[in-house]
């Protein structure tokens, strides 16, 4: 067995490794515990060969005839799977029937048969892992996870070949007893974890996989802990091992003494009770114990995150961070690229709110193209609006594509970092400007899009009496908020102690905003990390905020506190 460098634990992981059993580290993907035995998914034994074939016309008929059954086969999946995980999550099988349909994928298959007079599964085999490469080489994270789609499905067609010759041999674990099982796996398809029999498989790990690919976002659902990206920790002199999986951690105890089974199994107990208790706010409104209407929404960084967001419950999303697009680009994104992403952001969200924050490019988030200087201090520096008002042709793009997916949902814009009348000011009129240009154009928007700004800076909550008359909404960002109030750098970890949100210089400007907010009439949220404590939700309240946005993983939590208070 491969034993990690403790040095890389937590210090309570490596007491506990220390002296109660062996801990092997993985990424965290599903939280939870899980106590059972890994058995190692026995699939196929290698069916893709490659045989010489006389007639590959009968051949390429073999393969569309395959091809036919297993998008018949997704659809089922996607009909089963409809109950077991909501349609948001059903709907990748109809992808995966998309998937198979795709002309190139089909092509390169029929052209490999055709050219190197090949089996249809060495063919399938050979195009699949082309394609999972190519997907796994790009920048974006979102297409890395495609790899494994486009294998799960490709191990479907190769099943159905291999039985229109008679050979079947379904996955197997190896099973111990009536005891639970810990499922480990170099890469979990989604197809196979939807599959899993739950009173069977209690936790998942596996030595690759990514955060983002579907398997996790089911795992999630499902409420299986699971543990990716162990690596060659995880090998099969494991297998039949007793083990604890802290999904929550991304660790695993391999043999752990009573001792650490007595400690886990107690807070196994209070979190499957307090997930209980949590799941039954799913599908509520958010009120306090008085009635008050809260919205409460949620936080991501990219639109693949929109699974999570519903998966979440949360009722709708308070900030998308825009400038991930910019980051995973190599030049400046054109307009209709990100059209692209906002308008199926918000059609993926069915009716709920997308709130999307224009570009914050720069302090950390700098990407070349942007051919920023060197700063001192760039947190204070050319950021944000500044780079937005300073070149407003790139502004205007995002700015147009934003409205134009306004058609498509219930889509509000929100500019950050502001600290004067003058940049409000200066980013409706380049607002304006773009929407002048789609009505002479004749292109459709929302002409009540509303328009609010983040309030991050000191100088902002101060005069939020003078912002609001401009503005719809204000969506504190605490994170910023705190950082400036208070001098410190929210980057640098020595001087991390000094950077508390719960200090007064920060509440009173919280209050402040807040107060002026409704004095005239607008609405305020709260969408930095002070708006998912649950000790301090109680004080928002009090203060007055009209919304919360938090990561997709507080939701529940936060409906549950807020159900609490007056
Ligand atoms: C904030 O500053 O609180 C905020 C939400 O924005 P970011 O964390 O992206 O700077
Ligand atoms: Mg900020």
């Amino acid at each position: 067995m491969t034993e990690q460098n403790t040095s890389e634990l937590s210090p309570t992981i490596q007491a506990n490794a220390a002296a109660h059993a062996v801990a092997l580290l993985g990424t965290p993907a599903s939280r939870g515990i899980a106590f059972g035995r890994v058995s190692f998914l026995k699939r196929q034994a290698a069916p893709e060969e490659k045989i010489t074939v006389n007639d590959a016309q009968a051949e390429v008929e073999r393969f569309t005839k395959a091809r036919t059954e297993a998008i018949a086969q997704l659809g089922q999946l996607y009909e089963a799977s409809l109950e077991k995980l909501g349609e948001q999550n059903a709907v990748i099988f109809q992808i995966h029937q998309m998937m198979l349909d795709d002309p190139d994928y089909v092509e390169q298959i029929e052209r490999l048969i055709v050219t190197e007079q090949c089996n249809a599964e060495y063919a399938v085999d050979q195009v699949a892992t082309r394609f999972a490469q190519m997907f796994s080489n790009m920048d974006n994270e979102y297409m890395q996870g495609r790899a494994a789609d486009v294998l799960d499905v490709s191990r479907r067609v190769v099943q159905v070949l291999l039985a229109q010759k008679g050979i079947t041999s379904p996955h197997q674990l190896k099973k111990y007893g009536n005891e639970p099982l810990i499922l480990a796996t170099d890469d979990l398809a989604p197809s196979e974890t939807v599959q899993l029999d739950k009173d069977q498989v209690v936790g998942i790990l596996t030595s690759a996989g990514s955060a983002r690919s579907h398997t996790v976002i089911f795992a999630r659902t499902m409420g299986i802990p699971a543990v990716i990206s162990m690596g060659d920790a995880l090998n099969e002199s494991l297998e039949g091992q007793w083990v604890i999986v802290d999904g929550a951690a991304g660790v695993v105890y391999i043999d752990p003494d009573d001792e650490l089974q007595r400690h886990y199994r107690e807070r196994k107990r209070t979190e499957d009770a307090l997930r209980a208790r949590l799941e039954l706010f799913r599908g509520k409104e958010t009120r306090t114990l008085s009635g008050r209407r809260i919205h409460l929404y949620a936080n991501i960084g990219s639109s693949e995150d929109i699974d999570l967001v519903k998966a979440s419950d949360a009722e709708g999303v308070g900030l998308f961070r825009s400038e991930y697009i910019y980051l995973h680009a190599k030049d400046y994104p054109d307009e209709e690229s990100q059209f692209k992403v906002y308008r199926e952001a918000a059609q993926d969200l069915e009716g709920r709110k997308l709130i999307i924050r224009t570009m914050d490019i720069g302090a950390d988030k700098t990407a070349d193209y942007f051919m920023l200087k060197h700063e001192e201090n760039p947190a204070m520096g050319m950021r944000a609006v500044r780079i937005c008002l300073a070149h407003p042709e790139i502004f205007k793009t995002q700015l147009r594509a934003l409205l134009r997916a306004s058609a498509y949902g219930d889509l509000a814009i929100m500019f950050p970092m502001i600290t004067s009348v003058d940049e409000v000011k200066g980013c409706l009129k380049i607002c304006a400007e773009a929407e002048d240009e789609l009505r002479s154009e004749g292109i459709p928007f929302n002409e009540h899009m509303e328009k609010g700004i983040m309030i991050e800076t000191p100088a902002a909550a101060l005069i939020s009496d003078e912002l609001a008359p401009l503005v719809d909404f204000f969506s504190i960002g605490t994170n910023d908020l705190t950082q400036f109030t208070l001098a410190v750098d929210r980057q640098n970890a020595e001087v991390g102690r000094f950077l508390n949100p719960y200090h007064h210089a920060v509440i009173r400007l919280l209050k402040m905003t807040i107060d002026n907010a409704h004095s005239h009439g607008i609405w305020v949220g709260v969408c930095g990390e002070l708006a998912a404590d649950e000790g301090f939700t109680h004080k928002l309240i009090e203060l007055g905020v009209d919304e919360i946005s938090v990561a997709p993983s507080s939701v529940l939590m936060l409906r549950a506190r807020i159900a609490t208070l007056a």
